[in-house]
Order: structure tokens, then C-alpha cells, then sequence
């Protein structure tokens, strides 16, 4: 048992930073634990959809080059209306071998670790700077990286902008090296409403929905069928772009002909390839169907396709000194990548090449009862100070 590691989980759990909340009081209790350990902390205040936000940036070391950055998100996603939980989201516990609470493996234990970590680090010891980054809004789109990643230049001052960073995303210690990008997009149909016993004055959208729906799933069959093999051993399981079709609402009841219906749907394309190519194929491919309802009348729907976010890919070379690196101390090989995306995204735009490898199983993420092995956990530390012992000293 290490008593300030559990304490700094059990803090980072009690704070409520699901994605719409603020994590400022977070980034406040992280930045005063590592300066106290002889960081330079910068608190980089952002706004998010109307809230309050922050990231957080820690350095120490000198302002040569090839430094590494060590990061991850303080945000989760949402806890309330999740069946399943049986215990307390926001309160830490240790039962068997296994620690619960919301964000213990997504992300906040290798947030713990980190700052458990710098505790026993000789900073006069480095040679290359050594800049921790911890950011919001993760979960909903990478926000809080995509305001960080151009702006980290600038805040490093003299420090030159280390060009590779760890991610400590839950993958139970594997290290990956890529993922796809990510867009989400809604597609609104706009039909006529009026009385259900007439149907040929009006047009059903949903009725129409249903013909986008099915055009989405033909083009994910295609896509599908036409996997590429560059990716094999990358996305073993999905060697090509994976669809979603996450939400959909429409109509007032079962006696009114639905005036108005809302997909949103998100995909995730490969790497090396345009993340809006498959965003204008959908246009494109939604401006063919027929808007006409079963009812068979003269009037057409309308339907509009929105750009809600589009994040690009992870994709690092093999063989960084970081990879390697990540291999020897933990053991594990790999030579995939991660299924879900990573503030890695807005790093990689900003020429720094990311390995994700972290504590957490992957598993555990976003479920009720989140939890993180006891032996995961307690292992991170010395992990974090040999990668930067062998990295930066
Ligand atoms: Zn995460």
C-alpha cells in the first residue's frame, strides 16, 4: 500500500469532472501537489461550450531538445443514469484486488501515478525536459487537446516542444501506436406532418430516416468488404472505416404523421487517409435516395447532413525511442492500434508522435463499476520514473 498514490486517487475520484462539468478544481489540486514537487506549472485556462475549462501543463528540466511529454484527460463521461452501478461513482474504494470509482482506469489512476511519481524524482538529474499534460473535455471530441496542442509551443517558453508523448490510456500496459480519426456528423430529415389517417398529405420522416439509415449500412458493408490489408496488423479486428449510428429521435406519437427526425451517427476512418473523405461519400450518397414516403404522395422530406466535429488519426512511426523504450520497462509487444481515439490526435497535428500505453484496462472504461487492478496501479509509478529516468537523465 502507498498511502499518497491512494490519496491522490481517492481526491481525483471525489471530483466531479464528468465532461460538462469544470475541471478546474482538479487542475487546481494537481498543480499545487506538483509544484510542491519542484514543477513549473502553468494552468491554461480555455473555454468549452460556455464552461470554464483548463488544462494543465508541469515541466521541469532543462530547455534542450528531445524531452518527452507524459499526458492524459482529468475528464469522464457520465456516471448518472448508467444501470449498473453499485457502488459510489465518486468515492474510491479497494475491494480484492481490484480499486472502483469512476475514472480509476479512465484516466485518473495514471494521473495518480504521475504525480505520485515526480515525488522521488532528482530534477537536477535531467537532461532533457520532462512536461506533463493533463487535459479536459477528452471524452467529447479532444476538445481541451485541441486548444492545448497549438498553443504548448508558446507556453514551454525557452523549452523547446518535446516531439513525443506518452498516453497513459487505459490498454492494461499494451502499447499502441495508432488509431483512426474520428468524425461525427447528424443527419436531420424534415418531413410534413399532419393526421396519421391521412398519410398521402404528408411525409413521414422517419419513414425517410429509414432509407438514410439503410444507405449508411450499405456503405458500411462496402467498407467492410473492401478492408485494407496495409491495416491487418494494426486493427486486426477492423481493417477498414467502422460506422455508428449512436442516436435517433423523431415523432410526437403514433397518430401523427413525424414531421421531423435526428441521427447522429460518428465513424472512425483510417489512418493515412482523409477524415472527411467518407463524411462527403455520405453526402453525396444521401443526395441520391428518393424523399418520398410509402405513403406514395407528392411531397418530398428534406434532409440535411451537419459536421458536428471531425478529429484527424494517431499515427506514429515504429521504433520511436519512446516505443522501445515502453517495451523493455513493461514488457508487453505490440504492434496494433488502440479501437478508440486519443487527445493524441491534436498532438500528432502539432508533430509529436504518440505511443498510448497505460494502467487502466480497457475493458473498465466508460462502464459502470469502473475499476483498476491493485497490481496495475501500484506498479505505475517506478514505470513512470524509469521511462523518464531512461528518456530524460
Ligand atoms: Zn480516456
Amino acid at each position: 500500500m502507498a498511502p499518497y498514490l491512494y490519496e491522490v486517487l481517492e481526491r481525483l475520484i471525489a471530483f466531479d469532472t464528468v465532461s460538462s462539468c469544470t475541471v478546474l478544481p482538479a487542475v487546481e489540486y494537481l498543480a499545487d501537489q506538483l509544484d510542491s514537487n519542484g514543477l513549473k506549472t502553468i494552468v491554461h485556462r480555455i473555454d468549452v461550450l460556455g464552461v470554464p475549462q483548463a488544462n494543465l501543463v508541469a515541466y521541469a528540466g532543462p530547455p534542450s531538445p528531445d524531452g518527452l511529454i507524459i499526458t492524459g484527460h482529468l475528464d469522464t463521461v457520465p456516471f448518472e443514469g448508467q444501470p449498473g452501478w453499485e457502488r459510489e461513482p465518486l468515492k474510491m474504494t479497494v475491494e480484492g484486488d481490484r480499486i472502483f470509482g469512476r475514472g480509476s482506469s479512465d484516466m485518473k489512476g495514471f494521473l495518480a501515478q504521475c504525480t505520485d511519481a515526480v515525488r522521488t524524482l532528482e530534477w537536477s538529474r535531467l537532461k532533457r525536459p520532462v512536461v506533463f499534460v493533463f487535459t479536459a473535455d477528452e471524452e467529447v471530441g479532444m476538445l481541451g487537446a485541441r486548444e492545448l496542442a497549438p498553443a504548448l509551443r508558446g507556453l514551454l517558453g525557452e523549452v523547446p516542444q518535446p516531439a513525443l508523448a506518452w498516453i497513459g490510456e487505459p490498454t492494461s500496459y499494451d502499447v499502441l501506436h495508432a488509431h483512426k480519426s474520428i468524425c461525427s456528423f447528424e443527419v436531420r430529415v424534415r418531413g410534413r406532418g399532419g393526421h396519421s389517417g391521412a398519410p398521402d398529405q404528408g411525409v413521414n420522416a422517419i419513414a425517410v430516416m429509414g432509407k438514410v439509415i439503410e444507405a449508411l449500412g450499405q456503405l458500411q458493408a462496402e467498407r467492410r468488404s473492401a478492408a485494407n490489408h496495409e491495416f491487418a496488423d494494426v486493427f486486426p479486428e477492423s481493417p477498414y472505416d467502422v460506422m455508428n449510428l449512436g442516436t435517433v429521435r423523431g415523432g410526437l406519437a403514433t397518430n401523427v404523421i413525424a414531421e421531423e427526425c435526428l441521427l447522429r451517427a460518428s465513424y472512425r476512418s483510417l489512418p493515412k487517409t482523409d477524415p472527411l473523405a467518407l463524411y462527403e461519400e455520405i453526402k453525396h450518397r444521401l443526395a441520391a435516395i428518393d424523399r418520398h414516403d410509402y405513403a406514395s404522395g407528392s411531397s418530398t422530406a428534406a434532409i440535411e447532413v451537419d459536421l458536428l466535429l471531425a478529429a484527424p488519426p494517431m499515427w506514429s512511426e515504429r521504433g520511436t525511442r519512446l516505443e522501445t523504450v515502453l517495451f523493455e520497462i513493461t514488457g508487453n509487444h505490440s504492434a496494433r492500434g488502440a479501437q478508440f481515439a486519443t487527445d493524441g490526435a491534436w498532438f500528432s497535428g502539432a508533430g509529436i508522435q504518440c505511443i498510448i500505453c497505460g494502467p487502466g484496462d480497457y475493458e473498465q472504461a466508460h462502464q459502470p463499476n469502473e475499476s483498476i487492478r491493485v497490481e496495475a496501479f501500484e506498479r505505475g509509478p517506478a514505470i513512470i520514473r524509469q521511462v523518464i529516468e531512461r528518456m530524460c537523465m
